[in-house]
């Protein structure tokens, strides 16, 4: 393309939630992506045996069905189907036990007997609020909120730790679901606002459901794609960016890299201030992943878990504590706290008939190079005897060879950045706008601004507003940001 009018490194959701929405402004924009596919964390691929479709990174989606960004995209005209399981996350207990999420709050506290009032307590006005605490969630903190009780009521609760927070509930289950929820953190269990991550994903789980998309994650990235090329965009693979100097000129540049590289592109043109603020940027641990080609379904002990289409295996939050406060002190858990996905439950296409596939992952301290299969697959037949048996072919990747695959996983930190309460605040720095960098013309655009990890695709849209704003380009108002949770569990 001669003369792009914006430039976009990268073609995560993010990258391309920015160069879409540059687009939709009337903008030429080209994308640089150094894979040779795009799609970032939302990839799909064979990774163990012929027909065995498994995702590489993201496979859950709650934060693209509650994204403006994503509504503003008609999906289902790209032939997109996401396909929401009846219970959203189980997390099993030794003896048979487990806790489940499905449906209403009602619903989900009529199974945890004691905890019934008490989870109702908590969950119930988060639900009716989930629209203003999904907006506020989404968007950069210094957005004001628009119904500031919601908010604060949210935004306190939320602030505790989840280790905290789960005083509230009493029985075992109770307090386990909140403490896998809260693990998405990637934090210490009991560090400030690991209570938010449970409460919110908890919300979702009961608004917007945890679905999978039929046929894979990739398919939100061919629909993106399409979309941008359908406005004129062009979207190069195979091209890594090492400096900025090696763009062409553009009135805008967006990067979905990580402050990391960020410093590196820019060789010395950041001052020194911003180049020591981006140095302090902390990332968080990472991940070791393994999927699964299985010769059925996971042989779950408890009924839940063989709906669910999350799992959280580890057993009782004290356990779910104890690994995540290893992990953060830089041990590897021989019994890890385990996200496991089965997409199969829903989405039959995922393999051949009868067939399975599974995907899952356990943090691990930042730069492990461990392979942590053989401690899976322990937890997960700890829960579901005869699992191994099931075993057909596996694929593993490492917290290391997460970044050699997308170097925005910086020693496999799966988010762009540690979730920290600073963090939280100011992503990547604490500025007004985190998305403008010094240089002008040059924005981030990743999960390292906010508001963070995750396949919504509104640190894109933000920063290219921003970039659209500085253009003097007036910003349609129906692009977002507006909030509408489908409330298909809520009934
Ligand atoms: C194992 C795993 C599981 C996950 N599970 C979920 C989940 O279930 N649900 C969920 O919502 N999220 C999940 N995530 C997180 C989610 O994938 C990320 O938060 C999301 O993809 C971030 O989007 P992004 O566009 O900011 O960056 P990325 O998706 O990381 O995309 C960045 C892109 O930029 C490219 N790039 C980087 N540097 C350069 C360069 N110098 N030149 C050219 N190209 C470059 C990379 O190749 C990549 O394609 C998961 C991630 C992983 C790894």
């Amino acid at each position: 393309m001669n003369q792009p009018d914006a430039v976009v490194v990268g073609s995560g959701p993010n990258g391309l939630a920015a160069a879409l929405t540059m687009a939709r402004a009337g903008l030429r924009v080209q994308v640089f992506e150094g894979a040779s596919v795009p799609g970032g964390g939302c990839r799909t691929a064979e990774l163990t045996l012929p027909g065995f479709a498994h995702d590489v990174c993201s496979a859950v989606h709650p934060l693209a069905l509650a994204s403006p960004f994503f509504a503003s995209l008609d999906l289902a005209a790209h032939g997109v189907r996401l396909l929401t399981p009846k219970v959203a996350v189980a997390h099993p207990l030794d003896g048979g036990r487990a806790g489940a999420v499905s449906g209403s709050v009602t619903e989900t506290a009529g199974r945890l007997g004691a905890d019934a009032t008490a989870y109702q307590r908590l969950m119930e006005p988060l639900v009716r609020d989930a629209e203003p605490i999904v907006a506020m969630t989404l968007a950069p903190l210094r957005a004001v909120p628009d119904r500031p009780v919601a908010a604060a009521r949210f935004g306190l609760q939320g602030l505790a730790p989840a280790t905290v927070l789960a005083r509230r509930l009493h029985t075992p289950e109770g307090r386990a679901l909140l403490a896998g929820a809260a693990s998405h953190s990637m934090r210490p269990l009991s560090a400030p606002l690991t209570g938010a991550f449970g409460l919110t994903f908890l919300m979702l789980a009961h608004t917007t459901g945890w679905p999978v998309v039929e046929g894979g994650s990739a398919r939100l990235i061919a629909a993106l794609a399409a979309e941008v090329t359908a406005l004129g965009g062009e979207i190069v693979t195979d091209t890594w960016v090492e400096r900025l100097d090696q763009l062409p000129a553009a009135r805008a540049v967006l990067l979905d890299v990580t402050p990391r590289q960020l410093l590196t592109m820019a060789g010395g043109r950041l001052p020194a201030g911003y180049r020591r603020a981006m140095r302090r940027f902390r990332y968080g641990p990472g991940v070791c992943k393994v999927d699964w080609a299985l010769d059925g379904p996971v042989p779950w002990h408890n009924e839940a878990c063989r709906e669910a289409g999350t799992v959280h295996v580890c057993g009782t939050l004290a356990e779910v504590a104890q690994c995540e406060a290893d992990v953060s002190a830089g041990r590897h858990p021989d019994r890890p706290f385990c996200l496991i996905a089965q997409p199969c439950v829903v989405d039959p296409s995922r393999a051949p008939a009868g067939r399975h596939t599974l995907w899952g992952y356990c943090h691990v301290p930042a730069g492990s190079d461990v392979d942590m299969s053989e401690r899976i697959e322990a937890q997960i037949e700890r829960f579901a005897p005869g699992f191994r048996d099931r075993i057909l072919a596996r694929s593993v990747r490492t917290a290391t060879d997460f970044e050699r695959y997308n170097p925005s996983y910086v020693g496999g930190d799966i988010a762009a950045g540690a979730a920290t309460l600073r963090q939280t605040i100011g992503r990547p720095v604490l500025r007004w706008n985190q998305y403008r960098t010094p240089l002008p013309g040059v924005y981030l655009c990743s999960g390292s601004t906010p508001p963070g990890g995750g396949v919504h695709g509104m640190c894109g849209l933000w920063a290219a507003r921003t970039a659209l704003r500085d253009l003097h380009i007036e910003v349609a108002p129906d692009d977002g940001p507006q909030v509408s949770v489908p409330w298909p569990g809520a009934g």
